[in-house]
């Protein structure tokens, strides 16, 4: 089912800021960047091992990401998952009475299909299903 931890989604106030934080103290390179505008967000990828960190930035008022640093201040936001196929995965979980937040895959960063567990089914996480090619 789930095949390996595909990234780690972390909310920052300001992404150079965090990227330059993961570059200069902990030697991470960046590998790109990418603006998702459906969902108020900027997000920088940082590969270490085989995963990586996704930082967030939001970059509207009511985004997601901005609702969650109103709450909680900056940290880490989710945890993905990378599964072979997100369509019969998320079947899965409704059969198991597991709460989604999307019911159905959507596209966020990289063109993956992603599809997100509402924290309240998964012990307080906020748990990403990500299928990628
Ligand atoms: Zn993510």
């Amino acid at each position: 089912m789930a095949k390996k931890i595909d990234h780690i989604g972390i909310a920052v106030e300001n992404l150079q800021d965090a990227v330059s934080f993961y570059e200069n103290i902990l030697g991470l390179a960046l590998h790109g960047t990418e603006s998702i505008d459906e969902q108020g967000v900027k997000v920088a990828f940082l590969p270490i091992g085989d995963t990586e960190l996704e930082l967030l930035e939001s970059t509207a008022s009511d985004s997601p990401i901005a609702e969650f640093i109103n709450l909680k201040g900056q940290g880490i936001h989710h945890i993905a998952f990378k599964v072979d196929c997100i369509e019969k995965t998320i079947e899965l979980m409704k059969k198991m009475n597991i709460r989604l937040i999307d019911e159905k895959p959507r596209y966020g960063a990289g063109g993956a299909k992603i599809a997100f567990l509402h924290p309240k089914s998964t012990k307080g996480v906020l748990i990403e299903l990500s299928e990628r090619k």
